[in-house]
């Protein structure tokens, strides 16, 4: 269920598809790794072969873009739909609200994610919180160590993109998490 833009992956799942999958996911305690591709991605990926094998290792790659939706359908592909890293992000909050699973928020600066944390349980009063913590915090054993004391089914990383995506890469071994999502600036935005 991919398709391929200048050797870079989008996932042409439905948005449907990609919640049933995620949900899935969590439920068979698969870890999975979710990217937004938008066409500035496609071409940091042609200048950077480490970049590009990174967002290939990606489970899903949403397409997060209209450029990307135009280049599907000039291809005759099947994406036709639209999926924001922020539009993904508030997806899986309603579907951890309604599954019972919990969330944490890592990364922007200091008060933001607690911020974006109290957005979010305005919107999804049951949503269940395990933790934030801000994406200026050096001393990584501590996060890793913090993540795993607080057992997130999802972990959202803020910390800009590929930042992100090298960390969720290069940590997920490490944690008890199942379902990571880089989010760039998405807390800033359900902050504000
Ligand atoms: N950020 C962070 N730690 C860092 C660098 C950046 O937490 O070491 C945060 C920054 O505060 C902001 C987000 O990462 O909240 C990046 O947002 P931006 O909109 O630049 O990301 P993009 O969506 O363009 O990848």
């Amino acid at each position: 269920m991919k398709e391929q833009f200048l050797g870079v992956d989008v996932s042409s799942y439905s948005y449907e598809e990609l919640k049933q999958n995620i949900i899935a996911d969590i439920e068979q305690r698969r870890q999975s790794f979710i990217v937004a591709i938008n066409p500035e991605k496609i071409l940091q990926a042609q200048e950077d072969p480490n970049l590009k094998n990174l967002l290939n290792k990606a489970t899903y790659q949403i397409p997060d873009g209209v450029g990307v939706l135009l280049a599907s359908k000039m291809n005759r592909g099947d994406i036709s739909s639209r999926v924001t890293g922020i539009d993904m992000l508030l997806a899986l909050c309603e579907q951890a609200s309604a599954h019972d699973k919990s969330v944490f928020l890592y990364g922007a600066k200091p008060g933001v994610a607690e911020k974006a944390k109290d957005g979010l349980l305005k919107r999804y009063p049951n949503l269940k919180v395990a933790g934030v913590l801000d994406g200026y915090e050096k001393d990584q054993e501590h996060v890793i160590q913090t993540i795993n004391e607080a057992k997130p089914d999802v972990l959202f990383v803020a910390l800009g993109s590929p930042k992100q995506e090298y960390w969720i890469v290069d940590h997920m071994k490490d944690l008890d998490v199942r379902i990571f999502q880089g989010v760039g600036g998405s807390f800033d935005v359900i902050s504000g």
